[in-house]
């Protein structure tokens, strides 16, 4: 180390990193059970990417037409290509209806039905009575659902007193000796100073790695810092190959037209003027499964059937649905239709294609959102000290393929079974055992290695090479050479990493360094996700293997783990996956062929 940096400490029962949906429903839990809680946050909460979550939170409440947890349990195990964990499956399903009934009271403001109850939209792949039909399951907030839900979830925390650390961006993960967590060292962006916060618990709820793509949905802030903090403490990741492409980003630029939009009644088109979907997916048609669709699209674009000038994308028709419809329940989608692609959504088409959206995989933990740790003869052994909750989690509750509005439910169901878990296993104001002084050093290592990093090679053309390398070699489709090729050159970047020159060395505000930071972080999501994908032999969900067409439930019904190991390198191994039900009240839903 070149500098001597001086450190803050702070003591706390619980510690949050992420102030989005899930961030902010644990922080609220944790400081309504008394527990003395900080909330760290490299951006200002409201600004979190939930905020720009659109279609809605799925919950079966039933609202406009009849509905059943159940059948949004087995529509979820479907859309998981039975990848999920069936018991996490079973407790997000049945408590989405008191977290929705929850939200709805914190003072969320939901659109109304006609009787006055919450709005509910229909859906891809959310149907009624195991698959017979689309079913109104969504209940949203025009489309600015996340807005509204993290609007409120802070303003419930300011009401409770919660402590934020705002702009402070945690660097590592502080473990001792044993492999527990004992917190974390951050670094407040204001002001350049450095802060230790020790905890009996840490929650680490840092969201998704989206910005390892080209073009994503997500926010600049998605980088995976939670996920490479895990990974360099030693810990796996989970079913990083599985990754969301969503039907309709808008084409060029990305951003996202919500699935509310065919929920409301809209719908694709090809070159001939075809509704295609009819013929990949007969009864759920537009509305089938975020994987289902976007692979018809890119077969559409493929076989020559593209819409526009190079035939490469696909059209987006909400025109009939009138003006009216559009002001009231898609507004802000409206908006975007005609700020990113000049189109007035009410008279033309949205030209759109598929656009990295969510990542299933992430952090491996339990319902409670313990951190698991898994060993030869326990694959659900947990690390203690440490939770993880939200897209950097993996429950898991989306295995091979998320159902939309399944992610803004997953975050405040598990942010809220996280904040339970503390209150029962830490005792308010309980003494911290002494922290070991090379714990820390590792942390302040990192950030003095980058900000003295005087290579030849600048962040951003890094970034980019990753993020060309994910797009074109971590595809919709994928295969054999495709995926090699897209290892050796991943990991020819992340060597490059190690040519890496930072040339601001400042501490105030040197968004330089946080940009090194947030690279290290991608790219190690970005490698375990290309090395996992080139192992996984078959295709099952958003995971599409040319070479390897089928599901194979005898060799690959289990869950992938990723290290990063020494050198650059990644080892893997697997975990099974949970066959079992958390209560009799539902049975465990057996495999079968998923057609929609
Ligand atoms: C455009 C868009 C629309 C979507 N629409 C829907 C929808 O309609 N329905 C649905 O169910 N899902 C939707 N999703 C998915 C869903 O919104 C997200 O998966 C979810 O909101 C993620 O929440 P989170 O709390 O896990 O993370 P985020 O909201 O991404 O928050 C991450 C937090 O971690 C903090 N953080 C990260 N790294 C650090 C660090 N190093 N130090 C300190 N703080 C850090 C950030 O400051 C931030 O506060 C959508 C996603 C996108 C991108």
């Amino acid at each position: 180390m070149t500098e001597a940096y001086k450190i803050t400490d702070h003591k706390y029962d619980a510690l949050v990193i992420g102030a989005g949906g899930a961030g902010l429903r644990a922080t609220l839990g944790m400081t309504s059970s008394g527990l003395k809680t900080a909330c760290i946050t490299k951006v200002f909460p409201t600004r979190s990417h939930t905020v720009a979550a659109q279609g809605g939170i799925g919950a079966a409440l039933g609202n406009m037409a009849e509905d059943d947890w159940r059948w949004h349990m087995y529509d979820t195990v479907k859309g998981s290509d039975w990848l999920g964990d069936q018991d996490a499956i079973e407790y997000m399903c049945r408590n989405a209806i008191p977290a929705v009934q929850e939200l709805e009271h914190f003072g969320v403001p939901f659109s109304r039905n006609a009787e006055g109850r919450i709005y509910q939209r229909p859906f891809g792949g959310h149907m009624r009575n195991f698959g017979e039909a689309p079913v109104q399951r969504a209940c949203a907030a025009a489309d600015r659902t996340g807005h509204a839900i993290l609007h409120t979830l802070y303003q419930q925390c300011l009401k409770r007193d919660a402590e934020f650390f705002v702009e402070y961006v945690a660097i590592d993960l502080i473990m001792d000796d044993e492999g527990a967590c004992q917190g974390v060292l951050a670094w407040n962006l204001d002001d350049g100073s450095l802060h230790r916060f020790q905890a009996h618990t840490t929650v680490l709820a840092t969201g998704g790695y989206g910005r390892a793509w080209f073009s994503c949905t997500s926010a600049h802030t998605c980088t995976g810092d939670g996920n490479g903090m895990v990974a360099r403490a030693g810990l796996p990741l989970q079913d990083l190959e599985f990754v969301q492409f969503h039907p309709t980003g808008v084409y060029g630029a990305g951003v996202l037209i919500t699935e509310g939009a065919r929920g409301e009644g809209g719908y694709l088109t090809n070159s001939e003027g075809e509704r295609f979907m009819e013929r990949y997916a007969p009864t759920a048609k537009d509305l089938a499964s975020r994987d289902v669709v976007s692979r018809a699209m890119t077969v559409e674009i493929r076989e020559g059937r593209g819409v526009g000038q190079h035939n490469d994308h696909i059209f987006l028709h909400l025109e009939h649905l009138g003006g009216d419809l559009l002001h009231e329940r898609l507004p802000g989608i409206t908006e975007s239709a005609q700020i990113f692609a000049g189109v007035d959504a009410t008279r033309d088409p949205i030209p759109v294609l598929p656009t990295v959206h969510y990542n299933m995989g992430g952090i491996p933990t339990n319902i409670h959102g313990e951190v698991l740790r898994p060993t030869a003869d326990d694959p659900d052994a947990i690390c203690p000290g440490l939770m993880a909750i939200g897209e950097c989690a993996s429950v898991s509750v989306h295995g091979a393929n998320r159902l939309g509005t399944n992610s803004l439910l997953d975050i405040v169901v598990f942010g809220r079974a996280a904040g339970l878990r503390a209150a029962e296993i830490v005792k308010p104001g309980s003494s911290l055992p002494p922290l070991a002084k090379g714990d820390t050093e590792k942390a302040l290592d990192r950030l003095d290695r980058l900000r003295n990093a005087s290579g030849v090679m600048r962040t951003a053309d890094i970034r980019l090479e990753m993020q060309k390398t994910m797009q074109n070699n971590a595809a919709v489709f994928r295969d054999h050479d495709v995926l090699e090729e897209g290892r050796r050159k991943i990991d020819s970047v992340v060597e490059a990493l190690g040519e890496i020159n930072v040339s601001d060395r400042s501490m105030v505000w040197n968004s330089d360094l946080v940009e090194a930071l947030e690279l290290e972080n991608l790219l190690a999501c970005a490698q375990i996700t290309m090395h996992s994908a080139l192992a996984r032999e078959e295709s099952r969900g958003a995971h599409a293997r040319e070479d390897f067409a089928e599901r194979d439930d005898e060799k690959w019904m289990k869950h992938t783990l990723g290290w990063l190991g020494e050198n650059n390198t990644v080892r893997l191994d697997y975990r099974p996956v949970h066959t079992w039900t958390l209560t009799d009240e539902v049975e465990y839903i057996v495999p079968k062929t998923r057609v929609y």
